[in-house]
């Protein structure tokens, strides 16, 4: 027997378990102290009132043999997909119903499509980016070995640093697969259409497939592109991956869906009937009950529901942007995302503003170098806590910073 040994090589991922034991260290050492967190990535408000009304309904049905499901991939129930595509269609998006695969979570999707592409595929990231894109091809031996500076020697890394707004540039390389997220976490950047309609052109002109994580979507206030299929072209260089989870609270139902267009191709293979192989092989399917919960977010009482949920994570995000850039602090995100990234102030590490803010401002957020070495010397705080404990957050660290923030930039 041998392991897949590419387990060996994946990075531990002390983050959060680090985090964690600062944070319970410093408790510890000051018990009266009331420490703040605003490195959460989970949301905290409740399910949309729709969606609860919904799932206790689905609950009821399953109590009786007249109206019970089983296996939700047998039954051919479709209202979900059918509600999808009638939300997709109001932007603008025609799509059919076996492009939508509904899943657990865009967390399960985002790694598990790499079953249907060979391992000999060049894959481009972002640094820094959501771990699961890498963490998930260093499994499927994609990524070859680990460089000094913590990059992957087969992996193309996009320019995507301040100087590009953290907008991912285009390669002058070859990648077959490129990860793509906007709104993006952690940097809270969202592209605009002319940057997406570049990809799309750049994809279909090399024959690749753009992974396009949409799990804020649901964030863009803005006028911009929520969806990659806006943009024309993209049908045949794109799947989309779009969760409940940041949308409408579903981080602990689990629920999302994959978009796979028929007409994405390589050669003869229709990329969408290799997907939904790989799903009916793999995947049974998600929970009658969730899946009413979630139709019930595309209700006009469940969109408001969520609008209403959406515009408070988003007015947190606002209120920390706004505190740090009245101090001198250069941040972007904040405003089409629950995100707001921030440069450390010169001289300081990710993790040296980490301890800064916990011991001087007891409030607690994310180092940027957990997302990927680029993200050294910066940090993310996110819109997802109360709006009492982010304001009181935001005062905190700007009193632990003032007068001296200007001299420490
Ligand atoms: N994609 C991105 C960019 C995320 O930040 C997250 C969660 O933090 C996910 C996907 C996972 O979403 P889900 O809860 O649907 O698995």
């Amino acid at each position: 027997m041998k392991i897949n040994e590419n387990f060996a090589k994946l990075q531990s991922s002390y983050l959060f378990s680090t985090i964690g034991k600062k944070v319970r260290e410093y408790q510890a050492a000051h018990p009266a102290a009331e420490i703040i967190r605003l490195g959460i990535g989970d949301v905290t408000r409740p399910l949309p009132a729709a969606s609860i009304a919904a799932m206790h309904a689905a609950v009821e049905e399953m109590a009786h043999a007249e109206t019970f499901k089983g296996y939700p991939t047998d039954i051919g129930i479709t209202f979900l997909e059918e509600a999808i595509r009638a939300d997709y269609a109001l932007h603008g998006v025609a799509l059919d119903l076996d492009e939508i695969f509904l899943s657990d979570g865009a967390k399960s999707d985002t790694g598990n499509i790499g079953d249907i592409f060979d391992s000999a595929n060049t894959v481009a990231v972002c640094d820094p980016i959501y771990p699961v894109y890498v963490d998930t091809n260093v499994m499927a031996g994609r990524a070859g070995e680990l460089l000094p500076d913590g990059h992957w020697n087969r992996f193309v890394y996009l320019d995507c640093t301040a100087a590009t707004g953290f907008i991912p540039q285009l390669p002058t390389q070859h990648a077959d697969l490129v990860y793509l997220c906007s709104p993006n976490n952690p940097t809270g950047t969202a592209m605009n259409a002319a940057q997406l309609q570049a990809w799309v052109d750049w994809a279909n002109n090399n024959g690749t497939v753009l992974l396009f994580d949409g799990a804020y979507e649901a964030y863009i206030t803005e006028d911009l592109p929520r969806s990659i299929y806006e943009i024309p072209g993209a049908q045949t260089c794109a799947i989309e991956f779009r969760s409940f989870s940041k949308t409408a609270g579903f981080t602990g139902v689990r629920c999302a869906y994959t978009v796979v267009p028929k007409a994405l191709k390589a050669g003869a293979s229709h990329l969408n009937a290799l997907w939904a192989r790989r799903q009916a092989t793999k995947f049974n399917g998600v929970s009658y009950i969730t899946q009413r919960g979630a139709e019930a977010t595309f209700t006009p009482a469940g969109r408001a529901q969520v609008r209403e949920t959406i515009a408070y994570y988003l007015a947190n995000a606002g209120v920390i942007k706004a505190g740090l850039e009245s101090a001198g602090f250069q941040t972007w995100g904040g405003v089409n995302s629950p995100y707001v990234w921030l440069k450390a102030p010169a001289g300081l590490g990710s993790w040296e503003l980490f301890d800064l803010l916990l011991n001087e401002a007891q409030v607690v957020g994310t180092p940027g170098s957990g997302f990927g070495p680029a993200g050294e010397g910066y940090f993310r705080l996110t819109g997802f806590g109360t709006a009492e404990k982010t304001k009181q957050a935001v005062q905190r660290v700007l009193a632990a910073f003032s007068p001296a923030v200007p001299q420490r930039f």
